[in-house]
């Protein structure tokens, strides 16, 4: 998740249009992105036969463009659906941000997947606040600071799960569209 959270100032004119903008295409992503699945699909099957050495470049740039038309904040549909998988490493970082011991944050937040990986016992995420702000954000979990993985090297190796965040995130909806426009599909 990457949440510019910071950054947004409610009295920020370009933030509220952001607001207003990211709000309306989060409601209309149910609508949206089965619509331009099929799209996707195809897109990333012609990028995987053909590849395309500037693709990671290409993608970071989209990537930047659209997290400044998108507000997070207004969103944090990734923090109330989506369970991040989380490591040893990041139960050590949220356990000195906490100021709690790692087996009290093991016990108090995690439970055991049916993958065999810790994740959050519920959703909404235990840590997101009602304003939408991460309550552990300088510790978040790795998980969460790399999605949607818009700005990843190997993005090839990145085309299922993008296209199941397309589903969930709207700016991995806006960087695909925005992909289909570059490579013509
Ligand atoms: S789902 Fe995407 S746009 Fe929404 S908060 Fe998460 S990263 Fe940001
Ligand atoms: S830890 Fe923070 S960024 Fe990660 S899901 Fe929870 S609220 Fe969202």
């Amino acid at each position: 998740m990457t949440k510019k959270k910071e950054s947004v100032s409610p009295n920020d004119a370009a933030a509220t249009i952001s607001a207003e903008y990211t709000s309306d295409l989060l409601s209309n992503l149910p609508a949206l992105a089965p619509k331009a699945e099929l799209g996707t699909r195809e897109l990333f099957k012609q990028l995987k036969r053909k590849k395309n050495p500037k693709l990671d470049v290409v993608v970071a740039e989209i990537h930047e463009g659209v997290f400044e038309k998108i507000s997070c904040l207004s969103c944090a549909n990734c923090c109330k659906t989506l369970g991040p998988r989380i490591t040893d490493a990041d139960i050590q970082r949220l356990s000195k941000a906490l100021r709690i011991k790692p087996g009290a944050v093991i016990d108090t937040y995690l439970r055991v997947d049916e993958d065999n990986d810790y994740v959050f016992k519920n959703m909404p995420c235990p840590f997101l606040m009602e304003d939408n702000y991460c309550m552990v954000y300088e510790s978040r979990p790795k998980a969460c600071k790399e999605y949607p993985h818009t700005n990843r090297k190997r993005f090839d190796q990145a085309f299922q799960v993008t296209i199941k965040n397309t589903y969930t995130c709207p700016a991995a909806y806006l960087v695909v569209e925005e992909l289909k426009t570059v490579f013509g599909s």
